[in-house]
């Protein structure tokens, strides 16, 4: 299936949806749903000819909009469970990627489009054996660590872990990389990127020179990395050696917990479980959920 044939699909499931959604809302109780589904589906019945990439976030966009808006009327309980459960569903199958389900992202060009800097041969092989087997293994982690939490087994937990790392930073970081790379690219950036590239390293000849540096002299296997700092709002270059050393890259952390000895020590000695348990007691969810609410403002296409 070409992508404008994807693109075409999702349209007419978020119009199905969307239609969907306001028939089963109580006209009288929120008006302000019915408003955002018919700007909605006013959006897409004005549309002409093929879908952009950009058109189908700012569709997404507003679909999540409707849905967070229709949540909250359910949750108030003017909406009836059997409907809410459909629009959920409805929801993540458009939007989210479930334990378990990822998928192969397509190349954006073919296979000797890179060449002669990238051979056909390497980029095939990359693509259908490389990253296929990071989604197979990623897949295979998310749904064994499902079956944990079902079953409440975790005697496996951190091998799967260090699968979950090691193939989930595989398949998202090959899913940026290619389509970081474009037959017509080289050359330098523009606008704000350039702009904050030259205010964090001083120039683009001293960031290539320092990312080079930094992509030669990564130990063994390796990426190099510009990253974006939301905390200290800057660019910065990282190198990874084993990119599954424990994260899975283009994640964002909502809630972390040190348990480094230093952070219980002197209180619990060796006792890391019941520092963990007293630990659930403080967290602030408040300042989760407010990281939660940022950090999912970012929608990359999901694969
Ligand atoms: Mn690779």
């Amino acid at each position: 299936m070409s992508e404008q044939e994807l693109f075409q699909r999702y349209v007419k499931q978020v119009s199905e949806w969307g239609a969907q959604v306001g028939q089963m809302l109580p006209r009288r109780d929120d008006g302000t749903v019915h408003h955002d589904i018919a700007a909605l589906l006013s959006y897409i019945d004005r549309h002409d000819g093929e879908w952009t990439e950009t058109e189908i976030y700012d569709l997404q966009r507003m679909a999540d909009a409707v849905y967070e808006k229709a949540a909250a009327v359910s949750a108030n309980g003017t909406l009836a469970d059997e409907s809410r459960e459909t629009s959920e569903e409805e929801a993540r199958r458009q939007t989210y990627i479930t334990a378990g389900r990822h998928v192969l992202p397509p190349l954006p060009y073919s296979y000797d489009a890179l060449e002669p800097h990238i051979s056909k041969e390497i980029m095939q092989l990359h693509h259908t054996k490389h990253h296929q087997s990071y989604v197979d293994g990623l897949n295979k982690a998310e749904k064994m660590m499902k079956k944990a939490r079902e079953t409440n087994n975790y005697e496996l937990l951190k091998h799967w872990e260090r699968e979950a790392a090691f193939h989930g930073s595989g398949h998202y970081l090959h899913t940026i990389f290619w389509s970081n790379m474009h037959p017509k690219g080289g050359g330098e950036p523009h606008g704000e990127l350039l702009e904050q590239i030259k205010r964090d390293f001083g120039s683009f000849e001293r960031f290539k020179r320092h990312f080079t540096e930094a992509a030669k002299s990564v130990e063994g296997v390796g990426w190099a990395l510009l990253v974006w700092s939301p905390r200290s709002h800057r660019l910065e270059i990282l190198q990874t050696e084993k990119h599954q050393l424990m994260t899975q890259w283009d994640t964002i952390p909502l809630l972390v917990l040190d348990v480094w000895e230093h952070a219980y020590y002197l209180q619990y000695k060796n006792d890391r479980a019941a520092y963990i348990n007293s630990w659930w007691n403080i967290v602030h969810w408040r300042d989760v959920e407010e990281r939660f609410a940022q950090a999912r403002k970012l929608r990359w296409k999901p694969f």
